[in-house]
């Protein structure tokens, strides 16, 4: 497996040096929308610190951290869109459809009879990345 590339662009969300829709944070952990949602609400969830590219070389302790806010953020998510299920995915390495290589989880809220959009396949328009944000905000931090 390559090693972690440190100019990754989740990499560069965490050091501030270019913009996301941040929904909710720990010391360790930070929630954000996903710029291209599969649909309305689909959040990402990366640890801060650990430098690791996916499940695969992630430590045990980061792995179980990690878990645990996906979970408090996924509770948010289904009540502030609505959502009658959600869906969890994980990638791991390009071969399985990882594009971004920095350890992540994507939340993505399910309605019966709604298509998902394809992964990583349009960018939403800046305003309503804005306005689920804020949304999803509501919930997570009052
Ligand atoms: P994966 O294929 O699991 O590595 O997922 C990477 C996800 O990151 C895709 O769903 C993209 O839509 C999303 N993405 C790419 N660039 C950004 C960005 N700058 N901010 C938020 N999400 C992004």
């Amino acid at each position: 497996m390559a090693a972690y590339d440190d100019n990754n662009i989740f990499a560069r969300i965490l050091r501030g040096e270019i913009p996301s829709h941040k929904v909710y944070e720990t010391d360790t952990v930070l929630a954000f929308l996903d710029v291209m949602p599969q649909s309305d609400g689909h959040t990402l969830v990366v640890p801060k610190k650990a430098k690791a590219r996916n499940l695969l070389d992630a430590d045990p302790e980061t792995l179980a951290d990690l878990i645990k806010t996906v979970q408090h953020v996924a509770v948010g998510v289904q009540k502030a869109f609505g959502a009658e299920g959600l869906l969890i995915q994980q990638f791991n390495e390009a071969v399985a459809g990882q594009t971004v290589f920095h350890l992540h989880f994507h939340i993505v809220p399910r309605k019966e009879g709604a298509t998902l959009r394809g992964h990583g396949a349009a960018m939403e328009k800046p305003e309503i990345l804005a306005a689920n944000a804020e949304k999803l905000r509501q919930v997570l931090n009052g």
